[in-house]
């Protein structure tokens, strides 16, 4: 049995539930999942999710409950894998969980959120439907690009962290959910 905790303090939270059950159906995978509120919701969790919204908010939101510190301290401590999407790539980046920095709200008005084919690397090269919702941007010069929207890079992978600037969880297109329980079955 796995369990994936998803940080629930504010943000796309529901949408990743669901990907997450329809990526257990695909792999066949006993999936539990933990609805991550407080410091002591963390204990045991196999894989995190850390959703998009705002990313200020989350930490705000995290201040009484000290959810994050606990989610960033078992993450250094274990390589626990994670999928941060958008304000959760935010907050992997700030955290220097990722070595990618990221600039927040950096697509300027009018393009504060599209939709785009995007190309992926996840066991082999294929596109995705990219969402975009007032997203961050990796600064240039990640070392582990693994998401490109044309040239520039939308998604890295260092170690067990995988972080995008777009909502895989707003799309039927599961893989980033199937990669995320893959890497934790892995780990048991
Ligand atoms: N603009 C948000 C932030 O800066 C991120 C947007 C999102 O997660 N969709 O935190």
């Amino acid at each position: 049995m796995l369990t994936v905790g998803i940080a629930m303090l504010q943000g796309a939270r529901h949408e990743h539930m669901y990907s997450i059950m329809r990526a257990a159906e695909i792999i066949d995978a006993e999936v539990e999942i933990r609805e991550l509120r407080k410091a002591s919701d963390v204990e045991g969790v196999d894989a995190f999710i850390l959703p998009g919204g705002e990313s200020t908010a989350m930490k705000i939101a995290s201040r009484s409950e000290n959810l994050y510190s606990k989610i960033w301290e078992q993450i250094r401590e274990n390589q626990t894998p994670v999928l941060g999407t958008c304000a959760g790539a935010i907050l992997l980046s700030q955290q220097k969980l990722i070595e990618t920095s990221i600039v927040r709200n950096a697509f300027g008005r009018q393009k504060e959120s599209f939709q785009a084919e995007i190309k992926i690397s996840i066991e082999g090269e294929s596109n995705f439907p990219g969402v975009f919702i007032r997203a961050p941007r990796f600064m240039e010069g990640s070392r582990y690009p693994m998401a490109w929207l044309n040239e520039e890079v939308v998604g890295v992978l260092e170690g067990n962290t995988m972080a995008l600037t777009f909502h895989p969880e707003l799309t039927e297109d599961f893989r980033f959910h199937v990669w995320l329980l893959e890497r934790a079955k892995q780990r048991e």
